[in-house]
């Protein structure tokens, strides 16, 4: 029996470039990016001109984390205490807790059988709602001409949630750039690895004058290069808190080549995607996620269904899978495991009725692809994964008391 060996959670190592860059200013020791010498353009300053450059953005502003960016992007907005904020009810913990942060209230909204949010559960719940904070969850696009003409319609500003999308697209244009802002993560998880890390895009002037002050600029904000014009700061400069988020030149400066880099990668991603979904087509009992040709995708992680399996054979797959070597995270667990907590675990949140969402997670398994996999490591994973899954779909023990793989 095949069995695999290497690590879901082990990424690449930063590239040479990176390395050398962050030598550079370990050496020179101006690591905060308003401190630099006479003539001196901060790494930090390079990396939003070039991040917007790449996205095509107007301006750009490094932060902190993702998180951070969610954050910083609503308050920017002006959310605050008691306002209504829609996001989707499949998403990572730090989306509703970036609502919750500003004492604005997370609203739920429903979930498809493509992972991407309802329209027609937005549509209602639209109305008395502030903003969207729409997140593209592992990566998967909702069609965005329709939601945005929802949005418009009720004229819900939305903030892109692009953690998971950093360089996809939706016909054409990039993701981040729909709504008023898009946040993107630098955390050693997502598309490029500084630790920590965060990036805001917007074509606004307002929204993004705003978002440099809070994110701790003092009155430093000339030093931006992809910062709106002097003006649109004078509006807001005194009336803005600090709420310091910034990020640093070593992180900036390990993540400049990677960008540089990214668009080969990305390919690498997508072809690790590709050779899973391959393996996995027409697996009895296995559902895969469509993907709408639109959608221009930029995978890092991998999801499938297992419609309406009891939970007792759901729990008998992962010990099946995990004993030869393959680590799935489940969705539908009763109590959430390392990333996987869902809308009843933010029990900050008022609680909501989400049966479609609950139905869909109850059968959903998720698996990262890290860039030290080949297409062969791919292709191995979803040939134990095919079997195992067909495998205990077809038995017909009592799987109720199977072991607990979570
Ligand atoms: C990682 C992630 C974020 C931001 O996370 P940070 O760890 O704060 O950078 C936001 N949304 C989603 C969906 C994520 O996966």
């Amino acid at each position: 029996m095949e069995r695999f060996t290497g690590s879901f959670t082990q990424q690449e190592p930063i590239p040479e470039a990176g390395i050398e860059a962050a030598l550079r200013v370990l050496n020179h020791g101006r690591l905060h990016r308003y401190n630099t010498a006479e003539g001196e353009i901060a790494e930090a300053a390079l990396l939003e001109q070039e991040f917007a450059a790449f996205t095509g953005a107007r301006y750009c502003l490094a932060v902190a984390s993702g998180g951070y960016a969610l954050g910083c992007a609503l308050r920017a907005l002006g959310i605050g205490p008691g306002d209504r904020v829609l996001t989707n009810a499949f998403t990572l913990a730090p989306v509703p807790g970036a609502i919750a942060a500003l004492g604005a209230t997370p609203v739920f909204v429903e979930t498809t059988e493509a992972l991407t949010i309802d329209m027609e559960d937005l549509a209602a719940k639209a109305p008395g709602a502030k903003a969207l904070l729409l997140s593209h969850m592992r990566g998967h696009i909702c069609d965005m001409d329709r939601l945005m003409a929802i949005c418009d319609a009720a004229d819900l500003p939305v903030i892109e949630d692009c953690a998971h999308t950093m360089g996809a697209a939706w016909r054409g244009t990039p993701s981040g750039r729909h709504g008023a802002m898009g946040c993107y993560s630098t955390q050693t998880y997502k598309h490029m690895n500084s630790g920590e890390g965060g990036l805001i895009v917007s074509d606004d002037p307002d929204l993004m004058a705003r978002a440099i002050l809070l994110s701790g600029s003092y009155m430093l904000y000339p030093r931006h290069r992809a910062a709106p014009p002097p003006e649109a700061f004078e509006r807001v400069k005194y009336i803005t808190p600090n709420v310091s988020g910034r990020m640093d030149n070593l992180r900036a400066a390990i993540l400049r080549p990677q960008l540089a880099d990214l668009p080969r990668q990305l390919d690498r991603w997508n072809k690790l995607y590709r050779a899973m979904e391959a393996g996995l087509r027409d697996t009895p009992g296995l559902s895969l996620i469509t993907r709408p040709a639109e959608e221009h995708y930029v995978a890092s992680s991998f999801q499938f269904l297992l419609p309406d399996w009891p939970a007792g054979k759901v729990r008998a797959f992962l010990a099946r899978a995990a004993a030869r070597g393959v680590e799935l995270k489940w969705f539908g667990a009763a109590t959430p495991q390392g990333f996987t907590s869902r809308h009843d675990s933010w029990r900050y949140a008022p609680a909501q009725s989400l049966p479609n969402t609950d139905r869909i997670l109850a059968g959903l398994i998720d698996l990262r692809l890290p860039l030290t996999f080949s297409t062969e490591d791919a292709a191995l994973i979803a040939r134990i994964l095919r079997q195992e899954a067909a495998a205990t779909f077809q038995s017909d023990e009592d799987l109720a008391e199977a072991p607990l793989a979570d």
